[in-house]
């Protein structure tokens, strides 16, 4: 993995991470949605620019590659055949794959908190309190309770980050540890990414 995706994922965890806090602390529906909206909007104008740096440099690569041996090529005609092909990069944001995961997991906190207010309904005064249902704390590697989930994309199944690195770097080549997981390939760390709901229950529900 490369270092700019690398931070691409720690600032698509801290839109997340801001997200689950708007949820957290802004009962009234209609200033948490216009906040989540501003938060996705942001991240949508991220994508944007991402993708747009990252044609942009592959335009750049293919054009000085062509021109290697050509170096007397008149430079305008080279630079307006990179701004031609700058200005033609088309970004569709809905179909970022970065925005596409963040709308999922909210959509998944905000679900779980409904789920979980409709099955107790004197709870009241608790806005954010999720069923323990489906939601697993303790981490399938270490067996203690985690502190910072990570959800395998592959599988659906949770670690916590520390015990998974640390796993993996033991034996790259591990395949998910939860028994009855029929997912038989081996773990890729950059799937396995911050898990907003398990994080949420971790949180209102200490040890
Ligand atoms: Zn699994």
């Amino acid at each position: 993995m490369t270092q700019s995706s690398d931070l691409t994922d720690e600032l698509d965890d801290c839109f997340l991470k801001t997200a689950g806090n708007i949820i957290k602390y802004y009962d009234d529906e209609e200033s948490r949605k216009k906040l989540l909206k501003n938060l996705r909007e942001t991240l949508e104008e991220n994508c944007i620019q991402v993708t747009k740096i990252k044609a942009a440099n592959e335009i750049k690569e293919h054009l000085q590659f062509d021109n290697m041996s050509e170096l007397e090529k008149d430079v305008k005609n080279l630079t307006q055949e990179y701004r031609k092909a700058l200005s033609e990069i088309k970004v569709n944001p809905a179909e970022d794959k970065r925005l596409i995961a963040h709308n999922r997991q909210v959509n998944d906190l905000i679900q779980a908190i409904k789920a979980a207010s409709n099955n107790d309904l004197d709870n009241t005064d608790t806005d954010l309190r999720l069923t323990s249902s489906e939601i697993n704390v303790i981490d399938p590697i270490s067996k203690t309770r985690m502190t910072d989930p990570v959800r395998n994309a592959a599988c659906g199944h949770v670690y916590d980050k520390e015990s998974l690195v640390a796993m993996l770097k033991k034996n790259p080549n591990t395949r998910c540890p939860v028994v009855g997981c029929t997912n038989t390939d081996y773990i890729v760390l950059s799937q396995c990414r911050f898990d907003i709901v398990t994080k949420t229950y971790l949180e209102n529900n200490p040890a």
